[in-house]
């Protein structure tokens, strides 16, 4: 399927490897031209050549934490007038919920709700003076079925769900559309860490940990980052502007719900 957006401009944070890269190698592959960026920069300058070696778009790398306002402000001077905006970054820590501090959800509110706002506030008025936007938020499953040891994610993820809930629909009338995506587990480097922070609680291995959750997920596996970038390239591509608010969740059929 043609996607319709070669040629548009995309800034997708926290992207040198995961779900944000993945994202970037399916627009990418449907002839957009990117901004990446990450904290690590060797990790990020290596991403930003292969996708241009694989892809033939220009691709403009920018290292630089992404939840803080210096590194926010370096990443949106490269990506002025950009027409698709992927929001991610790290998860926050897990944990018990007798142990986090204010400075705890205060921490994760900035990184997981307050830094896809602020990106959304800065980069949606040029996409709506033009006519045309596109908006993909990754937040998580666990907006839909909390995580228990994630409870700084749920609690950010779920305040940045009721804000996109109300903006979107403030937004679409510019044709600009925002949509939430929700990963189930996926096999990343994040996931990676958090099968062996179980491993380490109940004396076991990651490899057990991990066959244990595929077998509790109907897909029986993980995703992949591929699969992950695919519903992203198609929530940013011309076929998607009827799809306003959204929460699309990806999960291989693990949050057993009917809606
Ligand atoms: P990952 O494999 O650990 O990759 C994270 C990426 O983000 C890396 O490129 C990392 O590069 C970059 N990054 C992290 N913090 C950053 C910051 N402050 N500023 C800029 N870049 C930053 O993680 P992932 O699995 O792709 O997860 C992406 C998001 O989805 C996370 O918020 C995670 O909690 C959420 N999620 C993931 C899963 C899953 O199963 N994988 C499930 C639910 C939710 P640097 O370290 O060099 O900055």
């Amino acid at each position: 399927m043609d996607l319709g957006i070669s040629g548009k401009r995309a800034l997708v944070c926290a992207s040198s490897r995961g779900l944000g890269r993945g994202c970037a190698e399916a627009l990418a592959e449907a002839g957009c031209a990117l901004v990446l960026n990450a904290r690590g920069a060797e990790a990020l300058e290596n991403t930003a050549a292969e996708i241009r070696a694989a892809h033939g778009v220009e691709v403009t790398a920018v290292a630089a934490d992404i939840t803080s306002e210096d590194g926010r402000a370096e990443v949106l001077a490269a990506a002025q007038d950009v027409d698709i905006l992927v929001t991610n970054a790290g998860g926050p820590p897990p944990g018990q919920w007798q142990d986090w501090s204010r400075a705890d959800f205060i921490a994760a509110l900035d990184a997981n709700m307050l830094t896809p706002i602020a990106l959304m506030s800065a980069l949606m008025p040029a996409m709506m003076a033009r006519g045309w936007g596109r908006v993909v938020n990754i937040t998580s499953q666990s907006v839909k079925a909390p995580i228990a040891q994630l409870g700084l994610s749920n609690a950010a993820r779920t305040g940045l769900t009721g804000y996109v809930a109300g903006t979107a629909r403030q937004v679409a009338p510019f044709g600009v559309a925002v949509n939430n995506l929700l990963p189930g587990a996926h096999d990343t480097d994040r996931i990676a860490m958090l099968d062996a922070n179980i491993a380490r609680a109940q004396n076991t291995t990651p490899e057990e940990v991990r066959a244990g959750k595929h077998a509790s997920i109907p897909a029986r596996r993980y995703g992949t980052a591929a699969e992950f970038g695919a519903m992203c390239a198609f929530l940013c591509s011309q076929h998607a502007g009827y799809i306003i608010g959204q929460n699309i969740l990806l999960d291989g059929g693990g949050i057993n719900a009917t809606l």
